[in-house]
């Protein structure tokens, strides 16, 4: 099995003054728990800066939350995948379901996007998942196939390359599938990633869940085969609560 990652998505949660939590993330981050499971934490890019120089040596990851495709260029309010690299991120979440729904991105942009985050030396977590309405007609691993052929360029490994997958519908509502359900969608994705990155590479490609992962569900989602991990938002604003979820490892 992949090493396991667990990776707070802050939204647009926080300030200056967050960097207690950031403390308390690195103080909680024992040996025992560094044994197990990498950490990450993409906080607003205001603050990816101040938090990957906080981080030195903590071996906490950061990562930001989007990208642009280019590199440099007229496209402002936009931030490259090259910024973030230089600002200290390892990571970047590229096809957030809060992106795809309020910015319009399609898949060929979260695969655009997942190139640029290559290119700048950064591991893309590539977000599918399908919305409410989508698995109550049934249609929960077309629609996860479809995101993953749109979206992960041909140049992704086991280094470059995480997978989330966060159901629409679990995301900050208190509800998450069963672990069958888990267990379905993240099969699917294994066998997915057979063809897209190659036979040998998929086995080490993590594959995180994500929507309402708290401190106490951790454990059974964390347990079900092919999950390799978390995408953890609300509960990652709470120190005690990732590392809690970090902890079901
Ligand atoms: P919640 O953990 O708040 O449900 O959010 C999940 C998410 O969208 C992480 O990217």
């Amino acid at each position: 099995r992949p090493r396991p990652l667990v990776a707070g998505n802050w939204k647009m949660n926080g300030l200056k003054s967050s960097a207690r939590v950031l403390s308390e993330v690195h103080a909680g981050y024992t040996p025992g728990l560094k044994a197990k499971v990498d950490l990450a934490v993409c906080p607003p890019a205001t603050l990816v800066g101040a938090f990957a120089i906080q981080s030195v040596g903590s071996r906490v990851a950061i990562g930001g939350q989007d990208c642009h495709a280019k590199e440099t260029g007229a496209f402002t309010g936009d931030i490259s995948a090259e910024m973030l690299a230089d600002a200290g991120a390892s990571y970047v979440l590229v096809g957030h379901s809060e992106r795809r729904q309020y910015h319009a991105e399609k898949d060929t942009d979260v695969c655009n996007k997942a190139v640029a985050a290559h290119r700048a030396g950064l591991t893309a977590i590539v977000c599918v998942g399908e919305t409410r309405e989508e698995r109550e007609s049934g249609r929960t691993l077309a629609v996860v196939k479809k995101q993953l052929r749109g979206s992960i360029p041909a140049d992704s490994n086991s280094r470059n390359l995480v997978v989330a997958y966060e159901p629409v519908w679990a995301i900050g509502t208190g509800l998450t599938p069963t672990a069958a359900d888990v267990a379905e969608v993240h099969t699917l994705i294994r066998e997915e990633l057979k063809r897209l990155v190659g036979k040998a590479e998929q086995a080490k490609v993590r594959i995180l869940y994500g929507g309402s992962v708290k401190p106490s569900n951790a454990a059974e989602l964390m347990a079900v085969e092919n999950v390799d991990g978390a995408l953890v938002g609300g509960a990652s604003l709470v120190a005690a609560d990732f590392l809690g979820i970090a902890g079901a490892y």
